[in-house]
């Protein structure tokens, strides 16, 4: 494999370029590099897929899988990174140049998508027989940029250049109904490689297209446009991304996008079972099982409904058996308004077979129940179709053999208050899965420098399938290795300093405490909790110019939904917070705010290996799990956070010592929140009233937008939620105690270098193998070596 990629590079260039491989531009070497991989593993992927598709198969349905870049991650699975820097050396290439060519494939909004990717590459790594389905959006998430601060929106045309990655199979298009219309789904491949292994899986994209090339008959008929309108029509069921992490605009174009990949995903997997084992479908659960990552791909549940009675003529129950037994539930958060419901009129219009199906399902959920005894306003309430509405997560918990949550704390919730009622009747399809990330992208192709360290120390590179093995190098921390890690986090932090010079304009000093806070903006994630922080303490230095204070220099990276004023009003804060500071001539020298503008994966890569500090100050019980807390971890920076979502378990892995956490905490919330008075902290906790005052005093400037006084009012005046419903000023004092005693205790460096190790070998549990192997159990499939 690794011969037959230096030889093809240069071949594969010209033949995208035209030109020699040492005139070709940097895209096009990176075109040509990406195709030589492509080539390398043709014959693995083909052999994996047919292996796969012969026995048991789990099938990961998501709306959304945020990929990231594909070179550096596949070079750095099969073990060619080096040969590939050496075979564009050749013609005087720098491969870190042509790597940052490659557009990153932002197909989701942010952790549940990343998940879904990271899911990918251990189910790869673990040799088991998965496969993705999704949308091929032609528009991922969309580009922001900032005007004044502002964040302004761009479409994100990702695939526009082409995409070396990405296989049509045209051969495999399916056709989807709609009553009002009819479509092509076209597939379209992406191959997962795994590390230290030959085996590579696939993520299936699907991509709407017209039955017709062309509508001859209305374009012969000088209705030109009415053939151009019909097909932008079918054209819009891929053309983009939601960019919403919790309700979706285009509710009628949003549910077709829905059913147009569980249609077209779930007539490829009955076609595959017919092909080996023949037309009696009831035997599909034991050779297949879809795990449905959110109420996104909830659909397929009726769908396969509607193919096993319709098309493959089953009765009812025999059907729903099957049904029943091949499905499994993931829910990612207990936020109300993300919990999808759709009109009855949207299926109706839609697809009135699917509408019919549900309904059976309701009435059979409904005298099911009361044969159970539930007492009827539970059933109504949790009836499939209900409010005159369906309910797409009770459909999912009626339908599913398996339901989890994504962190020990978070599934509690679920069983204890958001599926409380279905916990109650089917307690044993519960169960938790605590989300990873995973260690390839993550720590060995991110951050090279701790990579090479780490297998010095551990002897070899075995830690990237098997991270918990670090664990027993704990107590190898000797003076040696942390000198050494310190000068890993020094190195790394230079590098980012450079790029963040290149990318944004601002000079920050490698030797300041790195502090970051990276994620969708959301009020929930409290970015708002760590701008005031910010605020306050340019204030504390202005009033006391002596005041110690460690340099530091604030990170922000987040996009916000375009429809969410409030999150946006947050990030033309922080902007113009950071404004102030970083022109301020004294306060500049000790503190600096960075909001990197397009946060994505990429990105992501670039700012984790650089960070001291995690920032993970989400309102207790809001936060499912989070995923960038263990990206963070991995690379050795230190917790500052509530008892939320995954933290919990973080801090139960490294022990307090080697975390800060502050704050109220989820079963503490309810009886303070009970006599919980804003005003009264504005008043009396030090620091408030100032920071406040600054929103609407001409301190800072929103551009006439009334952004800043919308973001004060949300802190005292009740509307719809009641005022501060995130807590920001009840967990202002905490935080503040908590973030000052950590930039403290930065100074002792060697202190610092051995908590952040403890938190790099003990990082184990949050690799996305540890999940899937969990996973793979509910699943019950094995690994599947192809060689
Ligand atoms: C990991 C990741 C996320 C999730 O971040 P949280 O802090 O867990 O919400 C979102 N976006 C990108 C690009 C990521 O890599």
């Amino acid at each position: 494999m690794t011969k037959n990629l230096m030889a093809t590079v240069p071949s594969q260039i010209r033949a995208v370029s035209g030109h020699p491989a040492d005139a070709s531009t940097p895209m096009e070497v990176w075109q040509g590099l990406s195709a030589a991989v492509v080539d390398a593993i043709a014959d693995d992927w083909y052999a994996t897929t047919r292996a796969y598709r012969a026995g048991r198969m789990e099938h990961y349905f998501s709306a959304e899988f945020l990929m990231g870049r594909a070179l550096l991650n596949n070079l750095t699975n099969l073990g060619l990174v080096d040969e590939a820097r050496e075979a564009v050396g050749a013609f005087g290439q720098d491969l870190s140049e042509i790597l940052e060519q490659e557009p990153d494939a932002a197909l989701g909004n942010g952790g549940l998508g990343r998940l879904a990717a990271c899911f990918l590459d251990s189910c790869a790594t673990l040799d088991l027989p998965v496969a993705g389905y999704g949308i091929l959006y032609r528009y991922g998430l969309f580009k922001q940029l900032f005007s004044d601060g502002f964040q302004t929106e761009h479409p994100d045309p990702w695939m526009e250049e082409g995409y070396p990655f990405i296989i049509r199979r045209e051969e495999c298009a399916r056709i989807v109904r709609y009553n009002d219309l009819t479509v092509r789904a076209v597939p379209y491949d992406m191959p997962i490689t795994g590390y230290g292994t030959r085996n590579v899986g696939t993520l299936r994209l699907w991509r709407a297209e017209s039955i017709e090339e062309f509508d001859y008959e209305a374009f012969n008929s000088q209705r030109f446009t009415d053939a151009i309108v019909e097909r932008e029509r079918t054209a819009d069921i891929s053309r983009v991304l939601y960019p919403n992490d919790t309700t979706y605009e285009g509710k009628v174009l949003r549910v077709r996008q829905q059913y147009f990949f569980c249609s077209a995903s779930l007539q490829e997997i009955v076609d595959n079972y017919v092909a080996h084992h023949g037309a009696d479908l009831s035997g599909f659960a034991e050779f297949n099982s879809i795990q449905l990552n959110d109420t996104h791909p909830v659909l397929a549940i009726p769908e396969l409904m509607r193919i096993l009675l319709d098309e493959h003529h089953l009765g009812w129950e025999e059907a729903w058996e099957v049904v029943s037994t091949t499905f499994a539930y993931t829910n990612h958060t207990v936020l109300a308004e993300a919990l999808e419901t759709w009109e009855i009129s949207i299926f109706e219009k839609l697809f009135p077979r699917i509408m019919e199906i549900v309904r059976e399902i309701d009435r059979r959920f409904r005298s099911d129940l009361a044969t159970r005894g539930i007492d009827p306003a539970t059933i109504d309430y949790i009836a499939p179709i209900s409010g005159g509405r369906i309910h797409m997560a009770w459909i999912a918990c009626y339908a599913s053999y398996s339901i989890n949550g994504v962190a020990a704390l978070h599934t509690e919730i679920l069983k204890r208050d958001t599926l409380k009622e279905w916990y109650a009747i089917w307690p044993e399809r519960f169960n938790n899965k605590t989300n990873g990330v995973t260690p390839r992208r993550w720590l060995r192709q991110c951050n090279p420098r701790l990579s090479a360290l780490l297998d010095e120390v551990t002897g070899s590179d075995a830690w990237v399938r098997d991270l918990s093995a670090l664990q027993d190098f704990d107590g190898a921390a000797t003076d040696a290795v942390l000198d050494r890690l310190a000068e890993v986090k020094r190195a790394n932090k230079a590098d980012f300093a450079d790029w963040i010079k290149a990318r944004e304009g601002i000079e920050i000093d490698p030797d300041a405490i790195f502090d970051v806070q990276i994620k969708r903006l959301h009020e929930y994630k409290r970015q708002l909790l760590n701008a005031f922080y910010i605020l306050d303490l340019y204030f504390r230095m202005k009033e006391d110019p002596t005041l110690a204070v460690p340099p530091r220099v604030f990170i922000f990276g987040a996009k916000a939904a375009p429809g969410y004023i409030r999150a946006k009003g947050i990030i033309k804060l922080i902007n113009t917070i950071g404004e102030l500071i970083n022109n301020d001539p004294v306060v500049s020298k000790t503190l600096k705010v960075v909001f990197v503008h397009n946060y994505n994966v990429s990105p992501a890569e670039h700012i984790i290996p650089a960070a001291d500090v995690s920032e993970q100050i989400s309102m207790a019980g809001k936060e499912a799990s989070g995923t960038s807390n263990m990206k963070f971890m991995m690379n050795g920076a230190l917790t500052l956070g509530t008892l939320d979502g995954a933290n919990v378990e973080i801090l139960d892995a490294v022990g307090p010592q080697n975390a800060y956490i502050f704050g109220a905490t989820e079963d503490e919330l309810p009886a303070l929140r009970e006599s919980y008075d804003p005003a009264w902290h504005y008043e009396n906790v030090p620091g408030l009233k100032r920071v406040l005052d600054a929103l609407i005093d001409g301190t800072l400037d929103d551009n006439g937008s009334g952004w800043f006084a919308d973001l004060r009012r949300s802190i005292f005046e009740a509307t719809y939620e009641p005022a501060d419903v995130y807590y920001v000023l009840g967990d202002f004092a905490a935080y503040r105690e908590a973030k000052d005693r950590m930039a403290a205790d930065y100074a002792d460096q060697r202190a610092w270098q051995r908590r952040a190790w403890i938190n790099i070998t003990r990082s184990g549990r949050f690799s996305s193998d540890r999940t899937i192997s969990d996973y793979a159990k509910v699943w019950g499939i094995s690994p599947t070596p192809i060689a």
